[in-house]
């Protein structure tokens, strides 16, 4: 058995310290920058490499602590803004229904996506939410708009590449005479005709986008239609809480890395089906390649709004609230916990921030309407 590199608790940031030295001599110039960024961010996050920031306490004392560096891919960052999303998603949520909209790409594509990111993901973002959008304004259908927050996620609890946007859409559409729900209220629009549209639209999309990435997949694997699960998801609050966790966070929570040796990382995770407590261990550098490829290309906005939520239809949106007497919106933001006075445990109010230099430039701002 291998030694423990420390008895401190096993975290990102160690595994990094640990095994990037030799992913970064196996892959060199091969690493995408946004990969070393997130790399850098994480090996840097709380050290006084970052610079520090100053507080004072009422009863005199003030005290340093070293500056995070708020990268998403960070397990250490991005709670806080993460349950202020959750709070700014929720106070909006209309008195209707919610359904659940999950649109996974088959595994022939994924190889594609995950060599082309930027472009897939977009594709994916973009021809979901039409495809959805086209099927509720059929008058067979709802014959209406609807309004859809989708979420991208690329991976699976043990950190398996599986690119999959799941959309929170209000039950029901905006239509010229009002608000109309659907005939069957589990049933939105029929998945199966949704997901031979949706794979029409990809194919479509990428063939005009590039046409030399549509000549790399195989003409048999567009014969599957793609998959699309549609659920009824009650007031929606349960499963905004579920979106939310991806929306500020990373692949993988702080806790559920467990040991950390020189060769191996063990991660724990929970099964899907079972809800059995499982244990996986890699090598150091497969971890560090199933960790990364979840990392976004920078500046990709993971959380998008559509129609009447989006941030351009404000007044539509309000016009909804009141047709569906959904009331003002009462909006109870998070406490940001505080830092305490290591001398007599009070809060201490922020004093000044001295940053070296940061990680990364400001994320790029998730537009919240
Ligand atoms: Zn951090
Ligand atoms: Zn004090």
């Amino acid at each position: 058995m291998s030694a423990l590199i420390s008895t401190a608790p096993p975290s990102l940031a160690a595994v990094f310290a640990q095994h990037w030295p030799a992913y970064l001599a196996a892959h060199g110039t091969r690493i995408p920058p946004q990969h070393r960024h997130a790399a850098r961010a994480i090996m840097q996050c709380r050290t006084p490499e970052l610079g520090s920031v100053f507080y004072r306490c009422d009863c005199g004392k003030v005290e340093a602590r070293p500056v995070s560096c708020g990268h998403r891919a960070c397990n250490g960052c991005g709670q806080h803004k993460s349950m202020e999303w959750e709070a700014r998603q929720k106070a909006r949520l209309l008195p209707v229904p919610y359904h659940m909209v999950t649109f996974t790409i088959p595994a022939e594509f994924r190889a594609l996506f995950r060599a082309n990111q930027e472009l897939c993901y977009d594709l994916l973002f973009r021809e979901s939410a039409a495809a959805l959008s086209t099927f509720a304004a059929d008058p067979q259908h709802l014959g209406g708009d609807i309004g859809m927050t989708g979420v991208l996620q690329t991976w699976t609890r043990d950190l398996r590449y599986h690119p999959h946007i799941h959309y929170l859409v209000p039950g029901g559409a905006l239509t010229d005479k009002g608000w109309i729900r659907p005939k069957d209220p589990d049933i939105l629009v029929p998945a199966k005709p949704l997901a031979v549209h949706m794979r029409n639209r990809m194919r479509a999309a990428l063939k005009e986008a590039d046409f030399k990435l549509y000549l790399s997949i195989p003409s048999k694997a567009w014969k599957k239609p793609w998959n699309c699960d549609l659920r009824n998801v009650g007031s929606g609050a349960k499963a905004m809480e579920y979106v939310a966790r991806y929306v500020q966070k990373t692949a993988l929570d702080a806790a559920r890395i467990i040991a950390i040796s020189e060769q191996s990382v063990s991660y724990k995770w929970t099964h899907r089906e079972s809800g059995e407590a499982r244990t996986t261990s890699v090598k150091g550098m497969e971890f560090l390649r199933l960790f990364l490829q979840h990392v976004l290309p920078r500046g990709f906005r993971r959380v998008r709004h559509y129609g009447y939520l989006s941030a351009a239809a404000k007044e539509r949106y309000e016009r909804l609230r009141s047709l569906l007497k959904a009331g003002a919106i009462v909006l109870i933001l998070p406490e940001k916990t505080a830092v305490c006075c290591s001398a007599c445990g009070c809060a201490m109010t922020f004093l000044h921030a001295l940053r070296h230099h940061r990680a990364r430039p400001p994320p790029a701002a998730e537009p919240t309407p």
